[in-house]
């Protein structure tokens, strides 16, 4: 991190919201069991990282007992440091990695107590997240006014009232898991008249899904892709908001749906998800440096539906790839002709900046490294976007937006353009 970086994090913390999240988005997590390996699928695991260890951690003289056996939880340590008060560590899946330290666990409480814990992490990373809350199946929560604090070092300390009998859960962000992801994206399929496919497994064989709607094979295609990066999970409701309204029942969605076919690809990295990675695959692999070298089945399952998808005919006609970081960014290839006045890009940005002023930074970089959207950009010549939500950007904020993106975009889109031309570029292939 940067040094405007970490005050960004500070700044960011500080202004936290403490009201409750949206109630509606969070009531269906963790509703669908995770999808198992399918044990007739062969797998290939020996590039693979280490699975942490699951297990618990029990302290009879405060009547508390840790886990980490939640689908995505992560949690390495647990040292008592005095009366309820405890040291929790969360360490990568490999290192170095970027630094988003995910964590997530459960406590449970035999009695009335207030917790304390102190965040921890090996190699000097520093807390990121403001932990997400909720006791047994109720509603996720912020954390209240008092309960979470970090100074300016990037000490984290977490204070909460259990009463007895409760099991507490704290995750970095809430976590939307493979099961849900398939549940919503069969419904969105389903409402489109269409079904989900699997495209490929995971290095662990778990299935990748995806889905296609709109227009038959040949049409001008919209790629939307997520999930690259386990803890991004502000990205992945801002893709869900936007695909749902690409899926609409309004006549805009509809007169688009009718000249543009849209291919949904909402999460590449199941095995990170569900092992609370902080950032790569089951290889310890980053998979957005992956589109060049495409050493992961994950890159290749996507590469290869695509491939199959366009010798049905048809161009890619604009790509968007959702992830998260510390605050609103659209990340561009600078070498894209339709950032130009008149190209697709620019309008659709002029747009969005127009409508939420001072909130979405386009920032564009040369087609140099193996990211997704470069790889877009040199393989298609296609407008091609990285759509970066800040970690704690409020729910009702980030679907505002996300809906405004696939409004803004489908009138654009509606608007018939010449195919991309070509873009002469190749990106690096080594790892
Ligand atoms: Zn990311």
């Amino acid at each position: 991190m940067t040094l405007l970086q970490r005050h960004r994090l500070a700044s960011l913390v500080r202004h936290a919201c403490v009201a409750l999240l949206a109630a509606s988005l969070l009531a269906a997590c963790s509703s669908v069991p995770a999808p198992a390996p399918d044990a007739a699928v062969a797998i290939d695991t020996s590039r693979a990282v280490p699975l942490q260890a699951r297990r618990s951690w029990a302290f009879a003289e405060d009547g508390l007992r840790f886990d980490n056996l939640a689908p995505a939880a992560r949690l390495t340590d647990v040292e008592r440091l005095g009366p309820g008060h405890y040291r929790v560590t969360s360490a990568p899946e490999t290192h170095p990695v970027n630094p988003s330290p995910w964590f997530g666990f459960a406590v449970h409480a035999d009695a009335a107590r207030t917790l304390h814990l102190d965040f921890a992490y090996p190699h000097a990373y520093r807390h990121r997240y403001v932990p997400k809350l909720r006791v047994g199946d109720g509603p996720w929560r912020e954390p209240a006014e008092g309960e979470f604090t970090i100074d300016g070092e990037g000490r984290a300390q977490l204070s909460v009232a259990l009463s007895p009998g409760s099991t507490l859960q704290a995750f970095a962000q809430v976590p939307w898991l493979p099961g849900d992801v398939r549940a919503w994206a069969d419904g969105i399929a389903a409402r489109t008249g269409t079904g989900t496919t699997t495209i490929g497994r995971s290095v662990r064989g778990r299935p990748l899904p995806a889905f296609v709607f709109g227009a038959a094979p040949g049409a001008p295609l919209l790629l939307v892709v997520g999930g690259q990066h386990p803890p991004e999970y502000t990205g992945a409701r801002a893709l869900a908001g936007f695909v749902e309204a690409l899926a609409a029942d309004t006549p805009a969605a509809r007169a688009f749906r009718e000249r543009v076919r849209v291919l949904v690809a909402p999460q590449l990295n199941p095995d990170g998800v569900l092992e609370g990675h902080w950032r790569t695959n089951a290889n310890g692999t980053d998979l957005n440096r992956d589109w060049g070298p495409f050493a992961e089945p994950e890159t290749r399952a996507l590469r290869d539906a695509l491939d199959a998808e366009l010798a049905r005919g048809g161009h890619v006609a604009f790509a968007i790839d959702f992830h998260s970081t510390f605050q609103d960014i659209l990340y561009t290839v600078t070498e894209d002709p339709s950032r130009a006045e008149g190209g697709l890009m620019h309008a659709w940005i002029a747009a969005m900046q127009a409508r939420f002023p001072g909130r979405l930074d386009e920032r564009p970089s040369a087609a140099a490294s193996a990211v997704f959207k470069n790889w877009a950009y040199c393989q298609y010549g296609a407008p091609t976007v990285t759509y970066e939500v800040g970690d704690t950007t409020p729910d009702a904020l980030l679907g505002e937006v996300s809906r405004h993106a696939a409004d803004t975009l489908m009138a654009l889109m509606a608007v018939p353009r010449a195919a991309p031309a070509p873009a002469d570029c190749t990106l690096p292939t080594g790892g």
